[in-house]
Order: structure tokens, then C-alpha cells, then sequence
């Protein structure tokens, strides 16, 4: 695995201007269907609501709330990994806005083993697992 510093092709995909504009797409709509009272509930988790114990994104959203009001120990204890997607996400769309200005070469991850590949979906399904542990040993909050 390699990360490599690369001027997009002319025709290629311009992965950091399409994610770029999903994430503030959804974060938009997430703010005028939520956030600005135009009449529709919070979302209720049917997991919870069957079972009575929290699914993997139980408490995401007031995670993301507490995180764009800066509260970022108060995002953590909703759901941790949800804290750290939101992280990535906001890392993710200042570097696009700084390369989509600045014109500058991309960042790309090249070459993969597929040793590293085991690992990253390794480490994936773990943080989940972990998340959700946590999460199901505070189930009171929810
Ligand atoms: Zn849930």
C-alpha cells in the first residue's frame, strides 16, 4: 500500500467533488428535515423499538448533533464510532474543498496487498463489534 499524490485525468472521476458535495447535500437535509421544525419526528430506531436494545447507529444522530454544536466528549458517549465517521467526514471534506481551490494533485491509496485488505476489513468489523458492545452495555440511554 502506497499513498501516492496525483493530478486527476481529465476524464477521470473527481471523487473528492462528488463526496464533497454528498456529504454537504446530506448534512443540508438532515438540517432542513430535522433541525428547522418542518414537522417531522426524529427518527425512531425500529431495532430498538422490536428488540429493546440498541442497533449499530443507535444514538448517531444525537451524536452528529452534539458534534456540530462542538461537543465533541458528549458525541463520543452517544456513539463512539459515529464520532469518528463524523471526524473522518469533516477531514475528508476540508481536504476536497482545499484541493478543489487549490487545483492540486489528489491523494490516493494505491497498490494494496491483499493482506492490507484483510486487515482493513478486519479492523472494520471490529470497531463495529466494539461500538456495538458499547453501546449495548449503556442501553439505558436510549
Ligand atoms: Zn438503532
Amino acid at each position: 500500500m502506497r499513498l501516492v499524490r496525483r493530478r486527476l485525468p481529465a476524464n477521470g472521476v473527481d471523487h473528492e467533488l462528488i463526496w464533497l458535495v454528498v456529504s454537504v447535500t446530506a448534512g443540508a437535509m438532515g438540517l432542513l428535515a430535522f433541525g428547522f421544525g418542518f414537522g417531522l419526528n426524529w427518527p425512531r430506531c425500529p431495532f430498538l423499538a422490536i428488540t429493546g436494545f440498541p442497533c449499530l447507529t443507535c444514538g448517531a444522530t444525537r451524536a452528529t448533533i452534539a458534534f456540530l454544536h462542538g461537543n465533541f466528549s458528549l458525541a463520543w458517549w452517544w456513539n463512539p464510532l459515529a464520532f469518528v465517521a463524523l471526524c473522518g467526514v469533516a477531514i475528508f471534506d476540508l481536504y476536497a474543498v482545499a484541493v478543489l481551490l487549490s487545483r492540486s494533485a489528489r491523494i490516493r491509496i494505491v497498490d494494496w496487498t491483499s493482506v492490507e485488505k484483510n486487515f482493513v476489513r478486519i479492523a472494520v468489523v471490529s470497531m463495529l463489534a466494539v461500538n456495538w458492545i458499547y453501546l449495548l452495555s449503556h442501553r439505558e440511554r436510549f
